[in-house]
């Protein structure tokens, strides 16, 4: 389906763009652009960007990660293969087969990640999932010498490749990185909404590097920052997919933004997830909540920065989360805009000195 408004466009050229962990550049220039009309731009000294709007109040951080989950060649086989390592986390089950683009000094190269041919595996081997570190990516070439004539170094980065689509129903989108790139496009709407808008606070946002190896942007943008709030915009995980109990999660596509209300490293600032709440229900959106026993956001930097922050992670869920292909929907997307405007339009100076517990 063709691309038909701006929100759709805006998230087709963020996940589109390349970015993986401690490789931001194409990424963090094209949000660059995106940012430059909205405020006044800084950048830590890792990469993460930082565009602050208005002069008085207290400092609230919007903040998503630029950078999504990808590779690095770490070796190349005399016969011509790329061995690679995982930049951020990636389920065995979801990589073979899939193209990816090794970003090389002479130009992109496509490639395709492969294995040994179950055609040659004895019947039991191939029951069995094949680990990363039995594949490689094949990028047609013959020899090392080869390989390394077309520009291809130790080093090197290869991101996954996939198109943004839009879905048969008009509403579900389908591309790769939409963790995080949704939650940085809500960054840069929330900020575009406020420079025509007053708002009762400084607004930073924020787009950290290097979240999918340990939430390394956040530690440093808090410093520049230094925040009063933070709020955190992150891709969330659907639980309706096949095989998952209610009472595992039950976040649906469709349904709603989603407040993280637990996760490794987090336990959210709750006088700030009551704000929350009761700001969805004044404005009648459809509230989602999640919990994830495993893995964190940037609010586990961010919220104990300096002597600590109120911080809440607020999200759009989405299917086959870290994979070339998920999808989320833009209803989702379209009530966490305006979820974000109406908690941002009440962070004023007495209603943050109450978060503290
Ligand atoms: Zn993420």
């Amino acid at each position: 389906m063709k691309i038909t408004d701006h929100t759709q466009q805006l998230l087709k050229e963020l996940t589109e763009a390349h970015g993986v962990p401690g490789y931001e550049s194409d990424i963090r220039h094209l949000i660059r652009c995106h940012l430059e009309s909205l405020g006044r731009i800084e950048q830590d000294r890792i990469g993460s960007l930082i565009c602050a709007a208005g002069e008085k109040g207290p400092k609230v951080m919007l903040a998503a990660h630029m950078d999504e989950i990808g590779f690095m060649i770490n070796y190349i086989t005399k016969e011509g293969f790329l061995k690679f390592l995982p930049l951020g986390g990636w389920w065995d089950q979801v990589l073979l087969g899939q193209r990816v683009i090794i970003k090389t000094h002479k130009g992109d190269i496509l490639g395709v990640i492969g294995a040994k041919p179950p055609h040659m595996l004895p019947s039991e081997e191939r029951k069995k999932v094949v680990e990363k570190k039995d594949m490689y990516i094949d990028i047609g070439a013959s020899s090392r010498e080869e390989v390394e004539s077309l520009g291809v170094r130790q080093g090197d980065p290869a991101v996954p490749d996939s198109d943004f689509k839009v879905l048969a129903n008009g509403k579900s989108y389908m591309s790769k990185a939409f963790d995080d790139r949704v939650g940085v496009a809500m960054m840069i709407d929330a900020l575009g909404h406020f420079s025509k808008n007053p708002h009762p606070n400084q607004l930073f946002g924020v787009a950290t590097v290097m979240e999918e190896v340990g939430t390394r942007g956040a530690k440093t943008s808090s410093e520049i920052v230094s925040p009063d709030v933070g709020i955190v915009l992150e891709s969330d995980i659907c639980g309706d997919v096949p095989g998952i109990k209610p009472e595992e999660s039950d976040v649906k596509l469709g349904q709603g933004p989603c407040l993280s209300l637990f996760d490794a490293r987090m336990i959210p600032n709750l006088k700030l997830r009551d704000l929350v709440i009761s700001t969805a229900d004044e404005l009648n959106i459809p509230l989602q909540f999640s919990a994830m026993t495993g893995g964190a956001t940037d609010g586990s930097q961010i919220h104990l920065h300096g002597i600590g922050v109120p911080t809440i992670v607020l999200g759009v869920c989405a299917r086959h989360i870290h994979s070339h292909s998920a999808i989320i929907h833009r209803e989702d997307y379209d009530s966490a805009i305006q979820l974000i405007i109406g908690l941002v339009g009440k962070l004023d100076a007495e209603t943050v000195a109450g978060l503290v517990p």
